[in-house]
């Protein structure tokens, strides 16, 4: 069966381009019914943290990437290490080299002088016929791998199709530190071996550690998996994607006011199609979803795209989920609305014309709070005809009684307050909306007195409007 895995490094957030890579080796392990594992690559001490750990979880937690194992931890597999580096030893596919950080240094400064790439001379491998120097005393040696001399390591990409290497390109990398500590290619190969991984399916920025851990599988003797690495994602201007550019962490989404599966649907995209199919759900990408359609060129990234599939998805939503969204992002800027249900209908009215989240809490906030529109506005739109207009539409309002507040009826009231006042509709639609709602835009006139309901309505008028 089908085992493939995420394996982040807890340096930051989770990034766009570590979700999609999760995404992808989630959607196939799920596509082939197989496991999905989650391995959190903590070696590097020193830049891993708690923090990180816990983005990383929050953001698979939010886009529902759902792992049926793990998560592993390789700081916790420090044991598991130690012993396969000791069976390397043992069989002399691995050893040990006591040059010194100076030394290796020197070397690497004369390789350069005569204009050769600099890496390890194989100093202290050993082989049939050569005698090593006694180990220098006083010195803790590192571990070096036995990597073949000759011939070519390749493999099949399931994206990038074939692609090989000359061994003689690969130096005898490290395994293990002088401090002990396992390096990276290293414990990905133990931990891929250990976690029966079938598919590594991982960013391209690792193609040139992959002949290093082939050769290592051969040395240990066990199955390869199959590889597959995934395109870079560029920025708009073809710049690898940055800072610079928007929000690269995930979570930022979630605050900015995506909808996860808007995130989904646009990091599905992002260098995989399946014929001219934009928008579609999960389960539809899960039952699509093969390493052969991705494309091996960079995906580029397109903001505008996402904010489309966004508004698309908060049309879609049910008005409960966008109220209880709604109210939690107002009770982040201070505004408590204990009863969600209010904001229903205020979403309801707004959901078809906003592009996030963020978007739609600024439109409902006036409904609930108390407004006070800014002295240009009402500068601007409140002139003495303005105000008549809507003294006018106010006696109009005043005669609806509570139960026959609906649209129809507050529809008619405007129709025949324009008609009274001798006004066109903006001249009376802008002001009324920068009285009720302090901005000067909003959904029909009669939609927004319904929401805002008799009393407010009634109130905000007298206290603006005068
Ligand atoms: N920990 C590596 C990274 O964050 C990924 C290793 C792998 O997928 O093999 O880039």
């Amino acid at each position: 069966t089908v085992r493939t895995r995420f394996a982040p490094s807890p340096t930051g957030y989770l990034h766009i381009g570590g979700a999609r890579t999760a995404l992808f080796s989630w959607a196939y392990a799920r596509h082939h019914g197989g496991a999905f594992i989650l391995r959190i690559e903590d070696t590097d001490r020193e830049r891993s943290t708690p923090e990180a750990v816990q983005a990383i979880l929050d953001g698979m937690h939010w886009l529902q990437l759902d792992y049926d194992e793990g998560p592993y931890y390789q700081t916790q597999r420090m044991e598991r290490y130690r012993e396969v580096i000791a069976q390397m030893l043992a069989a002399g596919t691995a050893y040990y080299c006591y040059m010194s950080p100076e030394e290796l240094e020197a070397l690497r400064e004369a390789q350069r002088a005569r204009g050769e790439k600099p890496r390890y001379d194989r100093r202290w491998r050993p082989e049939p016929g050569k005698t090593l120097p006694p180990p220098p005393p006083g010195v803790r040696p590192v571990v070096r791998f036995k990597n073949p001399l000759t011939g070519t390591v390749a493999w099949d990409d399931l994206v990038k199709g074939r692609i090989e290497f000359a061994n003689e390109e690969l130096d005898d990398f490290i395994i293990a530190r002088a401090d002990g500590t396992p390096t990276y290619n290293f414990c990905v190969v133990v931990d891929d071996w250990d976690m029966r991984i079938t598919h590594v399916i991982r960013g391209d920025d690792h193609v040139n550690n992959t002949p290093r851990q082939i050769n290592l599988y051969l040395a240990l003797g066990v199955p390869l998996p199959q590889f597959a690495h995934l395109p870079m994602i560029l920025g708009p201007d073809g710049q690898k994607l940055s800072k610079r550019h928007g929000a690269v962490s995930v979570m930022q989404y979630h605050e900015d006011g995506y909808l996860p599966e808007a995130v989904i649907n646009y990091l599905a995209r992002l260098g995989w199609s399946h014929g001219d199919d934009e928008i579609f759900t999960r389960e539809q990408f899960v039952a699509w979803f093969d390493l052969k359609d991705v494309n091996p060129s960079p995906a580029r990234f397109d903001f505008d795209k996402l904010r489309w599939l966004n508004a698309h998805y908060i049309k879609q939503a049910e008005v409960r989920r966008l109220a209880a969204d709604c109210a939690e992002r107002l009770a982040r800027r201070g505004v408590a609305v204990t009863d969600t249900a209010v904001l229903e209908p205020v979403v309801a009215l707004y959901q078809d014309r906003v592009q996030t989240l963020e978007e739609l809490a600024d439109c409902a906030e006036p409904f609930v709070i108390e407004v006070h529109p800014s002295p240009e506005l009402r500068e601007k739109h409140l002139d003495e005809e303005a105000r008549r207009a809507l003294a006018e539409l106010r006696r109009r309002l005043e005669s609806i009684p509570e139960e026959e507040w609906r649209r129809e009826r507050l529809a008619a009231a405007i129709k025949e307050t324009l008609a009274a006042a001798g006004v066109k509709m903006p001249k009376l639609g802008i002001p009324l909306r920068v009285v009720l709602l302090g901005v000067p835009q909003s959904p029909a006139l009669e939609a927004v007195l319904e929401v805002l309901g008799r009393e407010r309505t009634l109130a905000r008028l007298a206290a603006h409007a005068l």
